[in-house]
C-alpha cells in the first residue's frame, strides 16, 4: 500500500495509508503556513533581507527550477510582480500566453491564486482578465524608493510570492486525508517533488540536524520514487553547482572519505527551531 502524501510503500492489507514522516511533516507545513498566511495578510512589511522566516520560505522555492510540475507558480509570480510593480492593475490572458510558455492550461493556476485572494479572475470580449489585488500590490511595493526596481529585486519578490503560493500548494497536501481529496489540489495532483525534497531539508533542520548526508538524501527521496534525473539536479543546485538557480540553505560542503555531507546555514536552523518552539507551545 501506498502513502497518499509522499508515495511511499509498505506491506498491507489497505491500498493507502499515511506514513509516520507525513504525519508529522503534515504538522510543520501547516504552522509554517499559519506564520505565513499572517504575515502576508497582516504585515505593513514583508522583507526577506530582513525577515528570516521569509528568506527561509523563498529559498525553498529554487526546486521549481527543476520541476516542470511547480515551475508554471514560479513563472506566473515572477510576471505578476514585474506587472503589479509597474502600477498595473490588471493583466489579460493574452499578454500571459504572449510572456508565458507552458503547456498547462492557466486554470488550475488561477484558482490557487484567487484562493488566496492575491487575483481575481473574470472574463471580458471571451477572454480571461486577471485583477491585482491589494495583497500582491502590497508585497510589490516593498522596495519603492521611486527608482526603478533591479532584475535582482523582481526575483527576490517574486521568490517570496511563490514561496508563499508553494507552501500553500502542501498545505493543502497536508490535509489530505483520502484519495478522493486529490481533486482539491492544483492540476488534481500532488506536488511530490517538492513536497519530498522539502520533507528531508525541512524535516532533517527541524530535528535539529547541523548536517545531512548525500546518501541519506538519496535513500530518502529514492524510497519515494522521485526520478533520479531530478534528484540529480536537486544534488548539484544544494552544492551551488549549477548555475541555475542559487539556493541559500547550505552554508557548507564537506567531503570525507568520498563521503559528501552538507551543512545547512545557521539561519535555516534558527528558523526551525522557532517553528518547533511555537508548535509545541500551542499545542
Ligand atoms: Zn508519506
Amino acid at each position: 500500500m501506498k502513502c497518499i502524501r509522499c508515495g511511499i510503500q509498505k506491506s498491507g492489507r489497505d491500498d493507502h495509508f499515511i506514513c509516520d514522516d507525513c504525519i508529522e511533516f503534515s504538522k510543520i507545513v501547516q504552522e509554517m503556513y499559519r506564520e505565513i498566511e499572517d504575515k502576508m495578510t497582516n504585515s505593513t512589511v514583508i522583507d526577506p533581507d530582513t525577515d528570516r522566516f521569509l528568506q527561509l520560505i523563498s529559498d525553498g522555492t529554487f526546486i521549481t527550477a527543476y520541476n516542470p510540475q511547480t515551475s508554471i507558480f514560479y513563472k506566473i509570480c515572477e510576471f505578476i510582480i514585474q506587472k503589479a510593480y509597474k502600477g498595473a492593475s490588471e493583466i489579460t490572458e493574452e499578454e500571459l500566453n504572449k510572456s508565458i510558455k507552458t503547456t498547462r492550461s492557466w486554470g488550475g493556476v488561477f484558482k490557487v491564486f484567487e484562493e488566496l485572494n492575491l487575483i481575481n479572475v473574470r472574463v471580458e470580449d471571451y477572454q480571461r482578465i486577471i485583477q491585482i489585488t491589494e495583497k500582491t500590490k502590497k508585497l510589490s511595493r516593498q522596495y519603492d524608493s521611486g527608482n526603478p526596481l533591479s532584475e535582482q529585486v523582481i526575483k527576490r519578490l517574486a521568490h517570496i510570492y511563490s514561496g508563499y503560493i508553494l507552501l500553500y500548494i502542501m498545505y493543502k497536501l497536508s490535509q489530505l486525508e483520502d484519495l478522493d481529496g486529490e481533486f482539491d489540489l492544483p492540476y488534481n495532483e500532488k506536488p511530490k517533488t517538492l513536497w519530498n525534497v522539502l520533507m528531508f531539508l525541512w524535516g532533517e533542520a527541524y530535528k535539529g540536524e547541523e548536517k545531512f548526508s548525500e546518501d541519506d538524501f538519496i535513500k530518502f527521496v529514492s524510497k519515494r520514487r522521485i526520478p533520479s534525473t531530478t534528484r540529480g539536479e536537486i544534488l548539484k543546485a544544494l552544492q551551488a553547482m549549477s548555475g541555475r538557480t542559487v539556493q541559500g540553505l547550505i552554508k557548507e560542503i564537506v567531503v570525507n572519505n568520498d563521503k559528501i555531507s552538507f551543512k545547512f546555514e545557521d539561519y535555516v536552523l534558527l528558523e526551525m527551531r522557532r517553528v518547533r518552539d511555537n508548535r509545541e507551545r500551542t499545542r
